[in-house]
């Protein structure tokens, strides 16, 4: 099937064209560092820090290698030992339950709400034991988890709270007495990560931490960099986990753009949930009413999933299941798997994410629409 009338490749993401948007500013800032060669923990880095500080109003940033070491360090510094246990939902990305496997740390992996995607706060109870000892809720695809009841459940049962806000970098969470912060900054800490294709993405891989406390912070920051405070001086065992200066560099001019694209983001899924809201046999993604959304992913559910994903694929649509496989079916953490996830399970085999990026276009949203809607035409 090669027979449609759309002549651009539609691009689940389109780093390039963000790349033409803001090449200027962005060349220009890799230069200044090249010619300067600091390129590690040079000026950039703490400047950038200083601005996401600015701009999610987090007590301290502290920028790292990645998303996963983002994790990594936080659990680290908490002073998580073998056999703790953490709660973890079961269908997020690998690296929020691989971190804690790796410290010798137990993930538990808990059910999901069935319309938002997003750890299901109504029954984390079930999962709190003696041994428990944080939660780390996933702010998946964009919107924040119900934080006002995470934060209630973990400050009865004395728990940490870290955030994973890779997919959420500046959703913001609203609490019912009207007080609003940014995803990432409610927790004792969140992380969160520049892969290129998340809201802010650098050009390689980057990743940062976020908390208010400030002795969390100084461990973090010495964690991050070999334990060290003072040069050949390691007062903890710690990673060599550092952003590059470039990448600082990048993300810094692209931080500027960051609102602007989730605002264009949120036009296109305007423009998704108007074409597809009424139609039976799909739903568009729930919006919570605590949190924005940054749309990460544009999420649907379909009992017709596999057809239309197949339909979609074959008219060059990219569209993706997130994930193919939830946490407790994946090979390495069978010594997990302890527990049912039925509601998982059934989101599971419905769910598929459709193209969704600040660079794209009305007729590529149009075409995507008039697909789907034909094949749902034809199953009459
Ligand atoms: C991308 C991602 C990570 C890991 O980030 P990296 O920078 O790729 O290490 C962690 N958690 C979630 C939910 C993610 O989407």
């Amino acid at each position: 099937m090669t027979s449609h009338h759309f002549s651009r490749e539609i691009r689940i993401v389109d780093l390039v064209a963000q790349y033409h948007l803001y090449q200027e500013e962005i060349d220009t800032a890799i230069r200044e560092v090249l010619t300067a060669a600091a390129f590690i923990q040079g000026p950039q880095v703490s400047s950038f820090e200083q601005a996401l500080q600015e701009y999610t109003g987090a007590g301290a940033v502290i920028s790292c290698g990645n998303g996963t070491d983002a994790l990594q360090i936080a659990m680290m510094a908490l002073g998580l030992e073998p056999g703790d246990e953490v709660i973890v939902p079961v269908n997020t990305y690998v690296a929020t339950a691989e971190v804690l496997a790796l410290l010798r740390i137990t993930p538990v992996f808990a059910d999901i709400d069935p319309h938002t995607f997003l750890l299901d706060d109504r029954r984390l109870h079930l999962y709190i034991t003696p041994k428990t000892k944080a939660i780390v809720p996933v702010h998946l695809f964009g919107q924040c988890a119900n934080m006002e009841t995470i934060l209630n459940i973990a400050a009865q049962h004395n728990l940490f709270v870290i955030e994973d806000t890779a997919q959420a970098l500046g959703a913001v969470y609203t609490f019912p007495d009207g007080r609003q912060q940014l995803a990432g900054t409610m927790g004792t800490m969140g992380t969160t990560s520049f892969f290129p294709t998340k809201s802010l993405g650098c050009y390689g891989d980057g990743g940062a931490i976020f908390t208010h406390d400030a002795l969390y912070a100084e461990k973090m920051r010495m964690i991050a960099n070999h334990g060290q405070r003072l040069k050949y001086h390691h007062e903890l065992v710690g990673v060599n986990s550092r952003l590059d200066t470039l990448q600082a560099a990048i993300l810094q001019v692209k931080l500027k753009y960051l609102q602007q694209e989730i605002h264009k983001r949120n036009d296109i899924a305007a423009f998704y949930d108007r074409e597809l809201g009424s139609i039976a046999g799909l739903q568009i993604p729930a919006r919570s009413e605590y949190s924005t959304h940054v749309f990460h992913q544009y999420t649907l559910q379909t009992k017709h999933r596999d057809a239309i994903k197949a339909y979609l694929v074959e008219r060059g649509i990219p569209a993706v299941l997130y994930y193919p496989l939830l946490l407790h079916r994946q090979k390495a953490y069978q010594a997990y798997n302890s527990d049912t996830f039925p509601v998982a399970e059934h989101v599971h085999a419905h769910m598929l994410s459709l193209p969704i990026h600040p660079t794209m276009q009305e007729d590529e949203v149009v075409f995507i629409c008039s697909t789907i809607k034909a094949f749902l035409a034809a199953q009459h």
